[in-house]
């Protein structure tokens, strides 16, 4: 539900066709940033605005603030938008906010992944920075299925001669969320948005999202140690993306022996990708196991559970046609007698070890 919060913003703010620039989708945004193909828009946000992304330096796997710097003055989009669903460092909020202001656009955070360790003071705060701020309540911030707006009111600017100029997005952004988009309220997820919220303003939950972040760079530290390449080289926040060009393989082909093994992940591009079908990334992040009361040694284990799934996704692979595609591969896995014997017995120990850890709602065995 941060798509359709996402979509009320930008039609508060941006007209019919105005320019809106937000990270990549392959570079770690999210689609509602704008995604579009060659052949294709994908996101109405490209359907109905006219959308410019700005990209990650493939090198360093940061994102490249000069090349939007020199983007944004020529494209002069009305709207910028900090965010990502897929990028394990701290944003340049600050930076960003700059290259706005030069524009004269809005910025706008989408903290729809990172909204959890906001609230619990982890992660630098994009409140200080933007306009406007998204926020799914699914994600970090473990609520229900819903998302937030927030903006400011007051002074935006005042020019040379003290004169000011004042916000207008309060009635902008709730005509267009009433009844621009939507007719009555939803109780139900306003209800469980209060539920969530309330949870996080406890000393449990800050306790909570201070783990995440040990235990993401404790499952990093234990993928590099096994010879692996994080994207960045490590993480800020809840999440890394571990590049798999360098090991021969892709994010596709480990992330079915994965599941296979009762390890859920996702595939995802990494930058420099040149086939968007063929990702060479996985995404992992440490927010869902630490619900269960994993620390940071348990996240050492699930490295090595990871290394184990990816050992075998080679091996697979090697046992076929170096050109042969995904669907072979996949055929593979499930019809070699050796493979399947390989992944239940992977499965059998992620299950014993995942299974000491209670499941937050569920009774314990
Ligand atoms: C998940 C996400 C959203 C919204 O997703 P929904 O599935 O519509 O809730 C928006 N922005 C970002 C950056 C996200 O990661």
């Amino acid at each position: 539900m941060g798509s359709p919060a996402n979509f009320a913003v930008y039609t508060a703010v941006v007209e019919p066709h105005g320019r809106i620039m937000g990270l990549d989708l392959p570079d770690g945004g999210h689609m509602t940033h704008g995604f579009m193909t060659e052949k294709k828009k994908i996101s109405a946000t490209s359907i109905f605005f006219e959308s410019m992304p700005y990209k990650v330096n493939p090198d360093t796997g940061y994102i490249d603030y000069d090349r939007l710097q020199e983007n944004a003055k020529l494209f002069h989009p009305r709207l910028i938008i900090a965010g990502t669903s897929c990028y394990s460092r701290n944003l340049d909020y600050e930076r960003l906010r700059l290259i706005a202001n030069e524009n004269g656009a809005y910025l706008m955070g989408d903290m729809a992944h990172i909204g959890g360790l906001v609230a619990a003071g982890v992660v630098p705060s994009p409140f200080e920075y933007c306009d406007i701020i998204t926020t799914t309540t699914h994600k970090t911030l473990r609520g229900c299925r819903a998302g937030l707006i927030f903006f400011r009111k007051g002074v935006r600017s005042v020019d040379a001669k003290g004169k000011e100029t004042l916000y207008n997005l309060e009635s902008l952004i709730n005509q267009a969320v009433f009844n621009g988009l939507q007719g009555g309220p939803h109780n139900h997820a306003i209800a469980g948005i209060a539920v969530a919220l309330k949870q996080a303003m406890t000393p449990e939950f800050k306790a909570y999202q201070v783990q995440v972040l040990v235990n993401c760079k404790s499952l990093s530290s234990g993928l590099i140690d096994h010879g692996y390449k994080i994207v960045t080289g490590g993480s800020d926040n809840h999440l890394i993306l571990l590049d798999l060009r360098t090991k021969g393989t892709d994010g596709g082909r480990a992330e079915n022996v994965l599941e296979a093994c009762a390890i859920s992940c996702n595939k995802k591009t990494c930058p420099g990708d040149t086939n968007a079908l063929r990702p060479s990334g996985l995404r992992f992040g440490s927010p869902a196991l630490t619900s269960r009361g994993m620390m940071q040694e348990d996240f050492k284990k699930v490295a090595d559970f990871i290394h184990r799934g990816i050992e075998l996704t080679l091996e697979i692979q090697g046992s076929l046609d170096p050109e042969a595609p995904l669907k072979e591969f996949i055929t593979a896995l499930w019809q070699g007698e050796k493979f399947q014997q390989r992944v239940s017995e992977i499965k059998a120990e992620v299950e014993a070890f995942a299974g000491k850890f209670p499941m937050p709602g569920l009774p314990e065995l």
